[in-house]
């Protein structure tokens, strides 16, 4: 499939979406179905690879085979000791240093990649994002730890959009990845092409719905960032808009949220709209906020109508499609 293919008629995210621009997310290579475990075996995730894989351009990463641990090989475990460790407890082998080593080379060489995401595997002491146990004196002292290249990707890189393949079984988890994942992505474009104060401005008009869905006082704060413009250098404007916008995406879009969303967004419609097509919105947008539709259908009868009445500024909303339908995000109740 390609991406024009999947144009929209709104002012979605193929609009934004530079072919020449892939949207390039590093993985934990097992996950891709790569034969680099400890046991020679791999993780393959079916969603990463045959769904995800459609859209994204994959740079896979196994840090204990590129510091040299082969396959198959002992297993590791995070240990307390000297800070937190890795070592191999069947042979008491320390692969601590190594590790680190290698991981402020490969961030700072994804960094140059400007990666839009990253998946990593779930419950490995090397990638997992949470929740890795912790030894001490051959007991499990704590959870909650990143696994240790995964730790210094998240320290190093804080406003990447980074999940893990277990997380993303949950449906408002992948959707604010993926999100994120094409916000980024579309920032990366606008840089290339050259930032500039109005395509700055069109830009974050383009995202105001989309932000108000996960982060209302960041919206308040980007606009007002937007509206001081020629107050401060460009370099810096563009710098703190970059990082806010990141941090806004960070905030998880709740039905409650999207709800406010779409009720502003009828606000636009209602001299438009005659009482009984008003009334079907409305309950549309409830039985959603209460969970019994799912996001998809009230934003299907906001889009027709904002097509039928030609609401330009709901139109040019990437809020109504963020990312390619095909993914079928919104489609859960
Ligand atoms: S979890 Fe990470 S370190 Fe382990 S096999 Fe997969 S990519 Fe390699």
């Amino acid at each position: 499939m390609t991406l024009e293919a999947a144009s929209l008629e709104l002012g979605g995210w193929a609009r934004w979406h530079s072919a020449d621009l892939p949207l390039r997310v590093g993985v934990s290579s097992c996950l891709l179905g790569e034969e680099v475990r400890f046991d020679g075996g791999h993780a393959r995730d079916r969603f990463v690879t045959d769904t995800l894989g459609q859209w994204f351009e994959f740079v896979p990463v196994c840090p204990e085979m590129e510091i040299g641990m082969g396959t198959p090989r002992p297993t590791v475990r995070l240990q307390e000791g000297h800070g937190i460790r890795l070592v191999a407890p069947s042979t008491g082998e320390d692969f601590t240093e190594r590790m680190l080593t290698f991981a402020e080379a490969k961030i700072a060489e994804l960094s140059r990649l400007d990666l839009d995401g990253y998946i990593l595997k779930k419950s490995s002491p090397s990638c997992g994002m949470e929740r890795i146990r912790v030894y001490r004196d051959n007991m499990p002292s704590r959870r909650n730890e990143s696994g240790l290249f995964a730790s210094r990707l998240l320290e190093r890189w804080s406003t990447l959009p980074v999940e893990e393949d277990g997380r993303l079984n949950d449906s408002l988890l992948r959707e604010n990845f993926i999100e994120r994942v094409f916000s980024r992505n579309r920032w990366r474009g606008l840089v290339r092409r050259g930032l500039s104060r109005p395509r700055l401005v069109l830009f974050h008009t383009a995202h105001k719905l989309l932000l108000r869905a996960h982060n209302e006082a960041a919206y308040r704060r980007l606009g007002q960032l937007v509206g001081s413009a020629g107050t401060i250098p460009d370099r810096q404007l563009f710098a703190t808009y970059e990082a806010e916008f990141q941090t806004a995406l960070q905030t998880m879009a709740t039905p409650q949220k999207h709800s406010n969303v779409l009720y502003h967004a009828l606000g636009y419609l209602k001299r438009a709209l005659d009482p009984i097509e008003k009334r079907e919105i409305l309950t549309a947008i409830e039985d959603y906020r209460k969970r019994l539709l799912p996001l998809v259908v009230p934003l299907t009868l906001l889009r027709y109508n904002i097509r039928r009445h030609s609401v330009e500024y709901l139109a040019g909303q990437l809020y109504f499609d963020p990312h390619p339908k095909e993914l079928m995000l919104r489609n859960h109740a």
